[in-house]
C-alpha cells in the first residue's frame, strides 16, 4: 500500500487551500473529497465577500478554481467520504468505503453540515418539501409558499434567493432581532416578497403524505399556535461539524467540533491537524477556512520536517 506524506480529508476552502500549500511544498498531498466535493460553497450562488472578486463569484466556480490551483501543483484526489480513521500508531490510516490510505500526516478539513430542526414531520418530508439548500431545491417551489427557519446570515441568504421563486417567503425566527449581518437584514426587510414572523418557532411540518402542505407555528411570546400554508420548508439554523468518522479518535467538544491547541491547527494527536469549520464554530467563512487550511499545511510541513523530512 502507498504511503503518502499527507492525506487531506475534505475539499472545501480549508482542504483545498491546505492542498495548494502542501503541493507547493512538495508533499504530494492526496485529498479525500468527501461526498460534497468542494464543500458547502458548491450549494451557494453569489459569493460577495471573498476577497479578490469585486463583482462576486458563484460558489461552485470559486471551488472549481481552488481545485484547479491544487491540481496544478500536483495534488491528487480520491472520491468519497472518510468513514473510519486510526491515529493510534504511525503511519496513520484512514478508510473510505472503497480504499485504505496511509499517511505520515493527516489534515482534517471535513467542514460542517446543516443542522436539522428536529421537529415532527421534518424527516418524513425530507426531499419532499423539506430542504436544507435553497440553491439546490428553490426551483421546485416556483409560485408557491415558502417558509425559511432561522435568523442568521444563512437563513436570510436563503430567503433572498428563494424570493426569486416563491409567491411569498416567510422567515420564521425565534427572537425579535436577527443574528445576521446588517446588510442582509436590510435586504430582507426591504424585500416585498419576504414576510418576517418574529418570536416564533415551527413546531411541526405536515403534508398530504406525498409533500409538505403546511407548518405549525407557535408564537413564543403569546403562546398562540397557528398554521401557515407551505410547499417548501427550508431549515437554516446553523451547522453541525462532520466529525463522526473521528469520534473517539480525535478529541472534540460537546458539540462535536475538533479541539486544537491555542490558535494553531495542532490536534492532540501529533501529526494530525484540523482546519476550517470542523473546528471553527465562530467565524465559519470561506476566507477564514482558507486561512486555516494554509496554517494547517504550514504546521504540517514543519512537523514533518522536524520528524526527519
Ligand atoms: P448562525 O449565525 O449560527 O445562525 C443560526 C440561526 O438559527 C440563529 O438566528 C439562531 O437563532 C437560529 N437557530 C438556531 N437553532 C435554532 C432552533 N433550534 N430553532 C430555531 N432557530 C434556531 O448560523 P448561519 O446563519 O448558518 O451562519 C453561520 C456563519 O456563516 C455565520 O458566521 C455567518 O455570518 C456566516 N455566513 C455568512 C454569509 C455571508 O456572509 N453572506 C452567508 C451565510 C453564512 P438565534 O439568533 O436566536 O440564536
Amino acid at each position: 500500500m502507498d504511503l503518502h506524506h499527507v492525506v487531506i480529508v475534505g475539499s472545501g476552502p480549508a482542504g483545498l487551500t491546505a492542498a495548494i500549500y502542501c503541493a507547493r511544498a512538495g508533499l504530494e498531498p492526496v485529498v479525500v473529497e468527501g461526498l460534497l466535493a468542494g464543500g458547502q460553497l458548491v450549494n451557494t450562488t453569489d459569493v460577495e465577500n471573498y476577497p479578490g472578486f469585486p463583482e462576486g463569484i458563484q460558489g461552485p466556480e470559486l471551488m472549481d478554481r481552488f481545485r484547479k490551483q491544487a491540481e496544478r501543483f500536483g495534488a491528487a484526489f480520491v472520491p468519497g467520504d472518510v468513514v473510519r480513521a486510526d491515529f493510534s500508531s504511525r503511519p496513520f490510516a484512514v478508510w473510505t468505503d472503497e480504499r485504505e490510505l496511509r499517511a505520515r500526516a493527516v489534515i482534517v478539513a471535513t467542514g460542517a453540515s446543516p443542522r436539522p430542526l428536529g421537529v415532527e414531520g421534518e424527516k418524513e418530508y425530507a426531499g419532499r418539501g423539506v430542504s436544507y439548500c435553497a440553491t439546490c431545491d428553490g426551483f421546485f417551489f416556483r409560485g408557491k409558499e415558502i417558509v425559511v427557519v432561522g435568523g442568521g446570515d444563512s437563513a436570510l441568504e436563503e430567503a433572498l434567493f428563494l424570493a426569486r421563486y416563491g409567491s411569498r417567503v416567510s422567515v420564521i425566527h425565534r427572537r425579535d432581532a436577527f443574528r445576521a449581518s446588517k446588510i442582509m437584514a436590510e435586504r430582507v426587510l426591504r424585500s416585498p416578497k419576504i414576510e418576517v414572523v418574529w418570536s416564533s418557532v415551527v413546531e411541526g411540518v405536515a403534508g398530504d403524505g406525498r409533500k409538505v402542505t403546511e407548518v405549525r407555528v407557535r408564537n413564543v411570546e403569546t403562546g398562540a399556535v397557528s398554521t401557515r400554508p407551505c410547499a417548501g420548508f427550508f431549515v437554516a439554523i446553523g451547522h453541525v461539524p462532520n466529525t463522526a468518522a473521528f469520534r473517539g479518535v480525535l478529541p472534540a467538544d460537546a458539540a462535536g467540533y475538533l479541539e486544537v491547541h491555542g490558535g494553531s491547527s495542532y490536534t492532540s494527536v501529533d501529526g494530525v491537524f484540523a482546519a476550517g469549520d470542523v473546528h471553527d464554530h465562530t467565524y465559519r467563512q470561506a476566507i477564514t477556512a482558507a486561512g486555516a487550511g494554509c496554517r494547517a499545511a504550514i504546521d504540517c510541513e514543519r512537523w514533518l520536517e522536524a520528524q526527519g523530512g
